[in-house]
């Protein structure tokens, strides 16, 4: 059976000092036996890992350590971005790709997204490839089209051995930041879409072991009906993840 996954995606939050407050308040109230029955990783801004990483390793607290986006090539002239060695060396186990707000604000194509996830997977850090929907593309009905187009062009060029090693992420558009969840339903109808489509790509070994989380309004309040749906195996959470208590309230949730 496949671990849960919450991942706090921390978005344009937190200053260093703000970051190392955040890290250390979910640090205290992080229970070691939630942290050993489910995987936690925070994704804090750039500039906030290294000191977000000092947080957890003098606590010696059982949370990874998580980007937001990165640059495929390894160095170069490449003004303003990140690579993948710089973001390994800092301790990253864990990489978000192709998150909605990258897609639309900044340009970011389905071609980008899976030359990321195969540089990541290539370094041993874990892609968590974001897709969904947004709610034009719902109301016209082909949202299984369209999310499940998402995750083969994401995926293109893997082998069943790099796709194992990634996590995706099923975040409807208009569920993101608005308070309007999806409904357990709603979630588990693309999240199962999502892993049939990985078992018609890499078999259904890989499909069973790939987790597939499930993001957008996640809160404390509708955790647990989500992540007890049979194809959700987590969350990326959003503005619940920059309050410790609800971040911690959603990792026992997962529990
Ligand atoms: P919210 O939880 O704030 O809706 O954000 C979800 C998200 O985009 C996580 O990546």
């Amino acid at each position: 059976t496949r671990k849960k996954l919450i991942a706090g995606n921390w978005k344009m939050n937190e200053t260093i000092p703000e970051a190392v407050v955040l890290a250390q308040e979910i640090s205290n109230l992080a229970d070691p036996a939630a942290l050993d029955a489910v995987d936690v990783a925070v994704c804090p801004p750039f500039v906030d890992l290294k000191p977000v990483k000092t947080v957890l390793e003098f606590d010696r607290v059982n949370i990874a350590l998580g980007a937001q986006n990165v640059y495929w090539e390894p160095a170069g002239a490449f003004t303003g971005e990140i690579s993948i060695p710089m973001i390994k060396e800092i301790g990253c186990t864990y990489c978000i790709v192709g998150h909605s707000e990258r897609r639309n604000l900044f340009g970011e194509t389905n071609e980008g997204v899976n030359l990321k996830a195969r540089a990541l997977i290539e370094a041993g850090i874990a892609p968590i490839v974001c897709v969904g929907e947004s709610l034009s593309v719902r109301d016209e009905g082909v949202y299984l089209d369209f999310v499940t187009s998402q995750v083969r062009a994401a995926f293109a060029g893997m082998d069943a051995e790099d796709a194992v090693r990634a996590v995706v992420a099923y975040e409807p558009v208009w569920a993101i930041g608005t308070g309007r969840t999806a409904t357990p339903e709603q979630a588990e109808e693309v999240c199962a879409a999502i892993r049939a489509t990985l078992a018609e790509l890499f078999g259904d070994d890989v499909a069973q072991q790939v987790r597939v989380l499930y993001g957008g309004s996640m809160n404390e309040g509708n955790a647990a009906l989500l992540l007890v749906q049979p194809d959700i195996d987590g969350g990326l959470i959003g503005g619940a993840a920059l309050k410790a208590v609800s971040f911690i309230e959603i990792v026992k949730a997962a529990r």
